[in-house]
């Protein structure tokens, strides 16, 4: 039996004002200090983007969110120029070392984060550093082949954010350890992943990504022919949910091709009647959702034909 071969080693570039484009890191020796208070704490914010044949997908819209998760937790981070050229380092280090042909190639996927920590206990900077990786296989595989989702319950209501802003609900932090319990848990349950719904019986958001919904609704046209109206449908992003890049970059495809779009609330009976339903985020995509709690959602067809569409739409986005 041959083993799986070895991921490759990720690349490190750290934000460091002495030097201009980045400083490279070993990623197979310790980088951080123990005492640092993404360690010690989860006290930090990152981002997760795909850079598709060495170019970054949405990055001004992740910079942007990854500048307003550092003003919700009081973080002072580098500017984003800054940010840029850590990036462009990153990922043509990690090209050149690892992706045969890069210098041809273009549809080759990376994982490139940005990560923030509120630095090492005692002092005022952050530690701020890109990493670029391979995206594991799941996330292609599951946009093929879609998903099963079981409805878990958040615990919070969705007013929570606007009445607890300390609880950092719109930051994209690096205390992902429930989101992470709650995909194990559904995998022990055999399911794929999660659609956490709120105390008050609201459709929230995945552990990893952002729920979309479609209707499509026919009507007579009023001369004989048929119209039908095709809406898309997102969670609203004050029910303590992150604003997801994807959905928005999406949004504005699918609103210039012609579809409606649609904000919640949301309750699990419109995920149920819709047409399809989509986990959507930066990396995985769109990952179609086969059968929710065991319920199957719309058809295998529509839900092909309509990720099919949405897919060609969002390749269209820069
Ligand atoms: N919601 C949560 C909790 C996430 O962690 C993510 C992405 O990781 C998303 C939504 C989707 O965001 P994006 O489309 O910007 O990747």
């Amino acid at each position: 039996m041959t083993s799986p071969a070895a991921a490759p080693v990720p690349v490190l570039v750290f934000l460091d004002p002495a030097f201009h484009d980045g400083r490279l890191a070993d990623a197979t020796k310790p980088q951080l200090m123990a005492t640092d208070q993404g360690a010690t704490r989860g006290d930090g914010v990152f981002e997760s983007l795909l850079a598709v044949g060495g170019s970054p997908r949405k990055l001004q819209a992740h910079l942007n969110r990854l500048a307003g998760s550092a003003r919700l937790l009081e973080l002072d981070i580098p500017a984003e120029e800054a940010w840029r050229r850590a990036i462009t380092t990153a990922v043509s280090e990690y090209r050149r070392g690892h992706v045969p042909g890069a210098a041809t190639s273009d549809d080759d996927e990376l994982v490139v984060k940005l990560l923030v920590t509120r630095g090492v206990e005692g002092a005022a900077t952050p530690t701020c550093w890109v990493q670029a990786s391979a995206p594991g296989p799941a996330g292609r595989r599951q946009r093929e082949t879609g998903v099963d989702v079981i409805l878990l319950d958040r615990g919070y209501d969705s007013e929570v954010g606007e009445r607890a802003p300390w609880l950092l609900m719109g930051a994209k932090t690096l205390s992902y350890a429930v989101n992470m319990a709650a995909l194990r848990y559904a995998h022990a349950q055999g399911a794929d992943d999660v659609i956490f719904t709120s105390a008050d019986g609201r459709v929230l958001e995945g552990p990893t990504s952002t729920v979309l919904l479609a209707h499509l609704e026919t009507s007579d046209d009023g001369s004989g022919g048929v119209r039908t109206v095709r809406r898309l449908i997102t969670p609203q992003l004050d029910s303590g949910i992150l604003p997801g890049t994807s959905q928005g970059a999406l949004f504005a495809a699918a609103k210039a091709a012609g579809w409606e779009l649609g904000y919640g609330p949301l309750e699990p009976r419109d995920l149920y009647d819709a047409d399809a339903v989509w986990l959507i985020s930066s990396i995985r995509l769109l990952a179609p959702v086969n059968h929710i709690d065991g319920k199957e959602i719309g058809t295998p067809e529509l839900r092909r034909q309509l990720t099919a569409e949405l897919n060609a739409l969002y390749a269209t986005i820069e």
